[in-house]
């Protein structure tokens, strides 16, 4: 190859007609080649591969950068095999929140890689800095922030939400930490049913996970039980510990529970004052439910976008609890969830903008970036040096739904779960819902060899081996929905949530299937077909049952 050849693989730099025309047919043939592998009525890009472990060794073993470069032409069909099989977000992906990307968060996010700024520094990166400032505004506002006094930045998923927010939790008690090392006697809090984001933090941050401490989850809500947090504060207080750092999850990944924000905060300013102990960094987990807060300010009387009374009544019960969300002291975004756009754009959020100062660098220490008199926008904050300009396509996203437009798929998401759990307990006589308290974009379920058991299980009443057969009853459902795949994409969860047993200590976790409505193409209409899937499914299970029965 070249100089010229090797030119040729980049974009022009003088806008010239052929370069463009190049760049227009590649992609061209790729969205025409990729559309033509879409079929509504699976929830794959045609046929899947199995990959087995020989497979990934197979191409341990066989793949070699070429000598030569390759025609970009064969490029382009060896990209195009890698989506043979793919899922994708059909009507029928309903195993979690793994969304489409919309067309505005595609075209954003071709605007991030045409410009390819270095979102470190507004020299470098100027469109992502000024997105990235809009965003922030954005969300500020509609979350409830003070836009006088917030500031966040774009991070690596919800997860690095959950650790800025621990850096930021120990930096603002203890400032040296950063020079010193964290001290040995600091503890963090969230509920059984967080994100396992917390528990790697703890990790990455030496505090170690040993000192996270879990709080017990409402068995109806889902969410944390105060009580129990004001306990578990106080037995880590009088042991010598200091709390610092509370993760409220406000819409838990497998429940949709919502942890309340307001009386998280209460309890732990009570518990800090009373010890004499500086205040806990609340970070509420939102990364998946917090767009839900925008529906504070729709007006449920006038109902604008018409939504059905029962509708109405379930997102009135979901905004009540995310209405609080502006109490925490920071909170996440994560745009690659609910807000539509492509991986990775996830928003940090914080109420005291300054708070980030604590996390700067000296100017010192990052000799060729920032301390300039031109460029004024420097992220010597983030754990990231570099930083992709993710803001782009999550202004995109913001500008194209609007909040009407977010209003009416976040809707439909809890429209859709209305409508499956009646069809669900319609059709099946032996399922139990075991979030029907959590409206939202998702249902957990579970069935049962004979009647329900939920009502007991819940409450405390069965002894443990009832609760582990119930779960074992359903895992060959779980193993029967992995297969089928193709053609309706379920999820599963081998810890929903934990029960108490009648006749044991220890908590027990509950196997739940996991129906996510997160398609935009889901909606009442096609849940028929879902449904009778899931039946066809759960028919074959059962048969299969009987056959191993005979055979013992
Ligand atoms: C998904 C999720 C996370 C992790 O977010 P990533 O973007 O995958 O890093 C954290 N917390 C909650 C509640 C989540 O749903």
């Amino acid at each position: 190859m070249n100089m010229v050849e090797v030119q040729s693989l980049f974009p022009s730099e003088d806008g010239n007609k052929q370069r463009q025309q190049e760049l227009l047919q590649l992609i061209e043939t790729l969205v025409k080649e990729f559309d033509a592998l879409k079929d509504p009525n699976l929830s794959t890009l045609g046929p899947m591969r199995e990959r087995t472990g020989e497979f990934y060794k197979e191409i341990m073993d066989s793949a070699q950068a070429p000598q030569r470069g390759t025609s970009m032409q064969e490029v382009l069909q060896e990209l195009l095999k890698l989506a043979e099989g793919h899922p994708y977000h059909t009507r029928n992906f309903v195993t979690n929140v793994l969304p489409m990307a919309s067309i505005p968060g595609i075209i954003g996010a071709l605007l991030t890689t045409l410009l390819n700024g270095n979102n470190l520094w507004d020299v470098y990166g100027p469109a992502g800095a000024e997105a990235e400032v809009k965003v922030i505004a954005m969300m500020t506002k509609l979350v409830g922030y003070d836009v006088k006094h917030s500031w966040g930045y774009t991070t690596w998923g919800g997860q690095g939400a959950v650790f800025s927010g621990l850096r930021l939790a120990i930096a603002k008690q203890f400032p040296r930490a950063k020079e010193e090392g964290v001290p040995n006697n600091l503890y963090c809090f969230a509920s059984e049913n967080a994100h396992y984001s917390l528990l790697k933090s703890m990790e990455a941050t030496g505090i170690g996970s040993n000192h996270l401490i879990t709080v017990k989850t409402d068995p109806t809500t889902h969410a944390m039980d105060v009580k129990d947090l004001r306990v578990k504060m106080e037995r880590v207080i009088k042991d010598g510990g200091i709390p610092i750092y509370i993760v409220a999850t406000t819409g838990a990944t497998d429940s949709f529970g919502i942890d309340d924000v307001q009386t998280i905060k209460q309890t732990a300013d009570d518990v800090t004052k009373q010890y004499g102990l500086s205040s806990v960094h609340i970070h509420a987990d939102s990364a998946l439910g917090g767009f839900y807060c925008l529906f504070n300010q729709y007006d449920f009387d006038r109902n604008p976008l018409n939504f059905e009374a029962p509708l109405c009544e379930k997102l009135l019960e979901i905004r009540e609890k995310m209405r609080h969300l502006h109490l925490a002291d920071s909170l996440c975004f994560d745009f690659q969830k609910l807000g539509q756009t492509p991986y990775l754009t996830s928003l940090f959020l914080v109420k005291n903008g300054k708070d980030i100062g604590l996390l700067d660098l000296h100017e010192f220490e990052t000799p060729y970036v920032g301390n300039r008199g031109y460029g004024s926008y420097h992220t010597s904050y983030t754990l990231e040096c570099s930083r992709m300009a993710s803001s782009i396509a999550i202004y995109a996203a913001l500008l194209a739904f609007g909040v009407e437009g977010y209003q009416q798929i976040l809707a439909n998401y809890v429209r859709v779960n209305m409508a499956f759990r009646e069809k669900l307990l319609s059709v099946f006589p032996n399922v139990a819902i075991t979030n029907e308290n959590n409206p939202g974009p998702i249902t957990t379920f579970r069935f049962y060899p004979g009647q329900p058991e939920w009502q007991e299980e819940q409450a405390g009443r069965l002894p443990s081996t009832r609760i582990i057969n119930n779960n074992e009853w359903n895992y060959p459902i779980f193993e029967q929905l992995g297969k089928q795949r193709e053609r309706v994409f379920f999820g599963d969860t081998t810890r929903q949530c934990l029960i108490d047993a009648q006749d044991s200590a220890e908590r027990i976790p509950v196997y739940a299937v996991k129906f996510f409505s997160i398609s935009p193409y889901t909606t009442v209409d096609t849940l028929d077909d879902i449904i009778s899937f899931l039946l066809e499914q759960v028919t074959q299970t059962e048969a299969q049952r009987k056959v191993e029965t005979v055979h013992v």
